[in-house]
């Protein structure tokens, strides 16, 4: 076995601890302040350089090697959810209506899990690591106040690594997915006005509701119909909200909804889809259509040279059937800004125990997961920069 990853398993207790610590106390995203400064004071007994407000309530800690060499970036969100968690655990949220249930309480245990590994190994270690605890990934924002704030500057990492832990996955499986991985994602809004009156004489009205309507049915047969079969994409219509009164024809409507995409061209072919079929649909129904959209994340997308080594590293520790191969998720995620600047690999880690009750999907306010997959977390991610920053065995 890879020596760091029975160094990893030999510190199960303590990363379970920070864990279990951080669930209990969530904080919502760019509110990180008793996180961070848990986060900051672990790196400083480790002998990190740290610095604290990056990106609003970020950290940023510096291991530094004995030698000239690459800087690895290692990336960890740090936000919670406003959610009622609904687990019966001695490690509940203590902060009612606030709850980890993405698992981003995991991400930093296994992120000081790592620094306490490689910490180990400094003085033999080429290069440095940089160890960047993100606020503020679910509403998405932090990543680029991050970036914003100089998290990729002085020294600017070669290479980007990160994990999410995955109850998509059961535990012991691990996707290390070459390309694209996770999805962008936009928001839209069609606003459809239309003329209202009395619902009696609808002859007298262009009426939104009807126009509506056809505007969602139309909308299904973009994926469907326009899209190459072999391409993944969702396009998802998620609210209409209109009328008030039950005898009267509404003046307008609004659908909102979303859209995930991996490649360039096909959020570019529904984009214009949605466009096309909202204006054209409702126009032909005598109403005027307005598209709003908004981007909200950028794919994940991973380098294959990266990927390749990563992938590698999960072999060797848990051999090739472990791999989930070419697994992607249309959630989205804002690793994404990091993996834009610096070629890297984002590896979804399975963490679902469906014997033990911890298969809830993330976002549900019983989410939980197998605390197993920490030490995987920790095991892979060290082992993987140690390929960079130690010498390897047999080379
Ligand atoms: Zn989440
Ligand atoms: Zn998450």
């Amino acid at each position: 076995m890879n020596p760091l990853a029975s160094q990893a398993a030999a510190l199960a207790g303590q990363i379970t601890a920070w864990r279990r610590d951080f669930h209990q106390h969530p904080e919502v995203g760019f509110q990180e302040v008793r996180t961070a400064s848990v986060i900051a004071a672990e790196l400083r007994a480790l002998g990190l350089e740290v610095r604290t407000g990056v990106g609003q309530t970020g950290v940023v800690g510096l291991l530094e090697g004995a030698t000239e060499g690459p800087t690895v970036l290692i990336r960890c969100d740090m936000d919670a959810l406003s959610i009622l968690e609904e687990n019966n655990v001695p490690y509940a949220s203590t902060v009612p209506g606030c709850m980890h249930a993405c698992g981003h309480d995991g991400h930093m245990a296994i992120g000081l899990g790592v620094a306490t590994l490689l910490a180990a190994h400094q003085g033999r270690m080429r290069g440095r690591v940089k160890f960047v605890f993100q606020p503020a990934e679910e509403p998405m924002g932090g990543a680029q106040a991050m970036i914003e704030d100089g998290a990729l500057d002085a020294p600017s990492p070669d290479v980007a690594l990160g994990l999410h832990l995955w109850n998509g996955l059961p535990i012991g499986r691990v996707a290390v997915t070459t390309g694209p991985v996770m999805a962008g994602a936009e928001t839209f809004a069609i606003q459809i006005d239309g003329h209202g009156g009395h619902a009696g004489l609808p002859h007298e009205t262009r009426d939104p509701v009807v126009a509506a309507a056809h505007v969602v049915a139309a909308l299904q047969s973009a994926v469907s119909r326009n899209l190459d079969p072999l391409e993944a994409a969702v396009l998802s219509v998620t609210g209409l909200q209109t009328g008030t009164a039950a005898n009267a024809v509404p003046m307008s409507a609004r659908l909102s909804g979303t859209i995930r995409t991996f490649t360039p061209p096909t959020r570019a072919l529904l984009l214009d889809r949605l466009e096309t079929i909202a204006t054209g649909v409702a126009g032909a129904l005598g109403c005027a259509a307005r598209v709003e959209v908004a981007q909200e994340a950028r794919p994940v997308v991973n380098d294959p040279a990266v990927a390749a080594r990563v992938r590698q590293v999960a072999a060797d520790l848990w051999g090739e059937t472990a791999l989930a191969e070419g697994y992607r998720t249309t959630a989205a995620e804002d690793m994404a800004y990091f993996l834009e600047r610096v070629p890297g690999c984002y590896v979804l880690l399975g963490a679902a125990n469906a014997e033990r009750g911890l298969d809830f999907p993330h976002h549900h306010p019983r989410f939980d997961f197998d605390e197993t997959a920490l030490i995987h977390g920790a095991a892979l991610l060290a082992c993987a920069a140690a390929t960079y920053l130690l010498p390897q065995e047999g080379a």
